[in-house]
């Protein structure tokens, strides 16, 4: 068996550590907003190269409170991409804005510079640019649009935890982003957690506001804001994490590059392309197959789990119904979506594992 992500091992390597982070936070009685989510705070501002960081609930929470902060709001429009996880979309859509979807890149998967400058209107206020299975989008294109029409850049880090632009990690590449700290991103709390890492004080202190109730002194609400907090006890497990990043990224970088090698040359098989000035953090190693359900089921019956990131894109999911999409309206996504398949990929994965992997699609590719 070759689990898809193994997070049960994963997170033992560190059992005493989490053990002594939970005594830590038990001893000091202090379980939300105290002084381990100001550390964190800190510690991952600092990795990211950004000046503030700022701790919340979840992913999608740290999108949609950035758009909040920006007063994006009914009436307004969001460029987002056609191809993600819908959360990119629910944060715009929980505004009251609406999202307008571009298509990808047919290299990168990742939202296409090119295209972008089609969507703008008169309403358009931002751009969420999402660095997708863990590729950076292309910033600088985005960056030099934004600029030219007036528009905010957020970047959609979720999946991207360490990957670096231009020798530049995410997070402080637009005006803000937001990460998720799911148990499976590439940083993993032992529950959910997400931040949001931005060079604008101002910002960060409205932030620090909405999601604690628009408040910052207790009792006293200045906006109407919301409940979205990194709790004290996933603070000080991700404070254990932070410091085997880039040595699990670097694992990750390693069994990409035995896909890479192992599976170069097989014509029904798209293998993930990461670009020059790119540093992917592999959150996902992604290939694209024409009979995808058939060679996902042949793995299966082998013994290796696979994925599919994602089977159905946002505008086609019945919660989007009231958007208008059919199928066919952005066809880039919908061909990545049918053919699209995550091979094994995660800190705890053995080279021998990957090789096996690659002997075996290749088997399948051969009987092709
Ligand atoms: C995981 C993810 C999110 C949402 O994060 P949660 O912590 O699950 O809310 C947002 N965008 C992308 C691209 C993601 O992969």
């Amino acid at each position: 068996m070759i689990p898809f992500l193994d997070l049960k091992t994963i997170n033992l390597r560190q059992r005493d550590e989490f053990h002594a982070a939970l005594d830590k936070v038990l001893n000091s009685g202090w379980l939300i907003l105290g002084e381990e989510c100001k550390s964190f705070e800190v510690e991952f501002a600092s990795y990211c190269g950004a000046k503030e960081c700022i701790g919340v609930g979840n992913g999608l929470e740290a999108l949609h409170l950035v758009l909040r902060a920006w007063n994006i709001g009914p009436g307004d429009e969001v460029i987002v991409p056609s191809n993600t996880y819908i959360a990119t979309w629910l944060a715009v859509t929980y505004t009251g804005a609406i999202p307008v979807p571009v298509e990808p890149d047919r290299t990168t998967y990742n939202i296409n510079p090119a295209l972008i400058e089609g969507a703008i209107t008169a309403r358009t206020k931002a751009i969420i640019a999402v660095h997708l299975y863990g590729q950076p989008a292309n910033m600088s294109a985005i960056n030099d649009i934004a600029k030219k029409y007036g528009l905010r850049v957020l970047e959609d880090a979720a999946q991207a935890h360490g990957a670096e632009f231009m020798g530049h990690r995410v997070g402080a590449l637009g005006d803000a982003a937001g990460f998720s700290f799911y148990p499976g991103k590439n940083l993993g709390a032992l529950g959910d957690g997400g931040a949001i890492v931005t060079n604008d004080p101002v910002l960060a202190n409205q932030l620090r506001a909405l999601r604690n109730y628009g408040s910052h002194v207790k009792y006293h609400n200045e906006v109407l804001g919301f409940n979205s907090r990194l709790d004290e006890i996933q603070a000080a497990f991700l404070r254990m994490k932070l410091p085997l990043l880039n040595t699990d990224n670097g694992h990750r970088a390693e069994i990409a590059e035995i896909y890479n090698h192992g599976l170069a040359g097989i014509e029904s098989l798209t293998l993930p392309e990461i670009i020059d000035g790119n540093t992917s953090a592999w959150h996902l190693y992604v290939v694209l197959h024409p009979q995808r359900d058939k060679l996902a089921s042949y793995l299966a019956d082998q013994g290796i789990s696979t994925m599919i990131h994602y089977p159905i894109p946002p505008h086609l999911q019945p919660a989007y119904n009231n958007l208008g999409f059919k199928k066919g309206d952005f066809p880039i996504s919908e061909k990545i979506h049918s053919e699209t398949l995550s091979l094994p990929m995660g800190p705890s994965m053995s080279i021998e594992e990957a090789k096996k992997v690659v002997a075996l699609v290749q088997i399948f590719c051969k009987a092709f």
